[in-house]
């Protein structure tokens, strides 16, 4: 009998399961899908299975997330993938806060459970839908590893003079008040990814790099450790997103509270859903700006220019942070697509040895590859990223060799 070499891998949000089927010993993705809309009367499953069969697509109501994972468990059963399959090594989930608990992929048990049950106040919409994936597909294979890949674990190495922030000690840490950082298993595996294509150890390589998508976040890894990273207690802060803020001066909270009138709940909704793009221009997909951009749109610009200038801001900071840089890498749906936000946002800085090939930045692909000319003192790369890849690489790693 050959050794179980299957991981899946499951994104559990509060309205949605996403999730893949990986072959790691063949190096092949064996089916992916997703279930939308849970506990609408519009709830939709859409399967695709990747061995050649024809995408499904089911309606009908789908009530919660147990529903939701037996409807999968149904489709990957019609394609020979069932869950009851021997060849199926474990189940690996993304979970959102690992607090300072979680510093790596940890197989899950009651302890464990009750660890991330235990960080819900620091990630309260993500947190509990994660541990809902997690407890419904334990009902569903109690004998199998299942294994907790967390977005915070990659930036629990960042220094304490990163990770703090400038309040009062005691008040933090009563409060557990410090910056974790998000889409640490992005940011781990493009950082390595952009080691591969320097051809360069990752241990000796420093890399800073800018996840933009509808979230977005930059982190300085040196050597193949985060020491910096943009997001902080929460996604809120750091670079401008397709719908929050980013940074911005505390007290604006203060002011929209005694000046407008706002309650915390208001201005939460504001920073979080109404701000970034959205805010500045109505939009919040880059396509779309780039879009009214070419008709002259001046809302569409202005937001353009504000995003660019705090990711630029970032690039410096982190050049700085990191001293010796060997490539910037952009991912995510805005840094792999958008070549104008690429070019913006490294017009000028020439002089900390970063510079872009017009040619190599059109070139349209999604592949790992270079975007800067070959005598750059610093490379620039665009790297795809593959989240659910990386969870079924750790989640393998710890559980697929016994
Ligand atoms: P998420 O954070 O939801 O995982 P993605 O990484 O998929 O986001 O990125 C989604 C965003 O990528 C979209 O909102 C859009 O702004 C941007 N995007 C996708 N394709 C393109 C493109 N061809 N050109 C510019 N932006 C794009």
């Amino acid at each position: 009998m050959t050794a179980a070499s299957r991981v899946l891998v499951l994104n559990s949000g509060s309205s949605s399961v996403k999730y893949q089927l990986l072959d790691m010993s063949a190096h092949a993705r064996l089916a992916t899908g997703l279930v939308e809309r849970i506990g609408e009367e519009t709830s939709r499953l859409v399967h695709t299975p990747l061995n050649g069969g024809e995408r499904r697509e089911r309606g009908g109501r789908v009530a919660d997330h147990e529903e939701a994972l037996r409807a999968v468990a149904e489709e990957l059963a019609a394609d020979g993938l069932g869950l009851d399959s021997p060849e199926l090594a474990a189940i690996g989930h993304r979970v959102v806060h690992g607090g300072l608990t979680f510093t790596e992929p940890t197989v899950i048990d009651e302890k464990v459970l009750a660890e991330i049950e235990r960080l819900v106040p620091l990630a309260p919409l993500h947190n509990p839908a994660n541990l809902t994936g997690i407890r419904t597909a334990r009902s569903l294979r109690p004998d199998l590893p299942q294994v907790a890949v967390f977005d915070t674990a990659f930036h629990t190495t960042m220094p304490e003079h990163a990770a703090r922030y400038a309040i009062d000690r005691e008040t933090a840490d009563a409060h557990r008040i410090r910056r974790y950082g998000f889409h640490g298993t992005s940011h781990a595996f493009v950082s390595r990814a952009t080691a591969a294509l320097l051809g360069k150890d990752p241990a000796e390589t420093n890399v800073i790099v800018l996840h933009l998508g509808n979230g977005a976040s930059a982190s300085a890894v040196r050597g193949g450790r985060c020491v910096d990273t943009s997001m902080g207690l929460t996604p809120l802060e750091g670079l401008v997103m397709g719908t929050r803020s980013g940074d911005l001066d505390p007290a604006v909270i203060f002011h929209l509270m005694r000046v407008a009138g706002m309650d915390a709940d208001e201005v939460d909704r504001l920073l979080n859903k109404k701000s970034g793009l959205v805010g500045l221009c109505g939009d919040n997909d880059m396509r779309e700006i780039q879009r009214r951009i070419e008709r002259n749109d001046e809302a569409a610009r202005l937001a353009f220019d504000i995003y660019v200038h705090r990711l630029k801001k970032y690039i410096g900071a982190y050049c700085a942070v990191l001293g010796r840089v060997d490539a910037v890498a952009f991912t995510a749906g805005v840094g792999e697509n958008a070549a104008p936000v690429r070019e913006a946002a490294l017009t000028g800085l020439d002089g900390l040895g970063l510079r872009v090939d017009a040619e190599l930045n059109s070139v349209r692909s999604d592949r790992p590859r270079l975007i800067s000319p070959p005598d750059s003192r610093v490379a620039v790369a665009v790297v795809p990223t593959d989240e659910e890849l990386e969870i079924a690489r750790q989640t393998y790693e710890l559980v697929g060799t016994k």
